[in-house]
């Protein structure tokens, strides 16, 4: 059973690959954010072997959480409310990502233009493929970075 500590509302994101807990950090723009983190890395996993977890306390609606079905869908999230686990959400890969990901084509508007958004949409979910909004350049990074 998680521990949710002192958590009162908030999310749980439980199952983060070991190590990857501070690019879901910024990921996630919690260090923007003015709410409570704790961040606990390499923590024991049973089904994993290692693991890191991240608790934020904070009104969930704050959390763009679609994202993380793009970093890694593996990623369970526990909504807390009121010190309990009321809902336990499934990731998908997000149809959107916005500002997460930069498109790499140098003639792409959003090289040119740098305070545009880098808009991505799912161009291809089986293959979960994403291109860019404005040129359709296809996005080659490793979604795991
Ligand atoms: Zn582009």
């Amino acid at each position: 059973m998680l521990n949710v500590g002192q958590l009162n509302e908030g999310v749980v994101l439980d199952h983060i690959k070991a190590g990857k807990s501070m690019t879901i950090y910024h990921d996630l723009k919690l260090d923007k954010l003015d709410c409570c983190v704790a961040i606990i890395k390499n923590a024991r996993s049973a089904k994993m072997g290692r693991k890191d977890i991240i608790k934020v306390e904070c009104p969930i609606d704050t959390l763009n959480l679609d994202i993380l079905g793009f970093i890694d869908h593996n990623i369970t999230v526990n909504i807390i409310k009121d010190g309990k686990i009321v809902e336990k959400k499934e990731l998908h890969l997000p149809k959107e990502i916005k500002n997460v990901i930069r498109c790499k084509n140098p003639r792409c508007i959003t090289s040119v233009e740098q305070e545009l958004d880098q808009i991505f949409f799912l161009a291809d979910p089986a293959k979960e493929v994403y291109r860019c909004k404005y040129c359709e350049e296809k996005y080659r990074g490793s979604r795991n970075k």
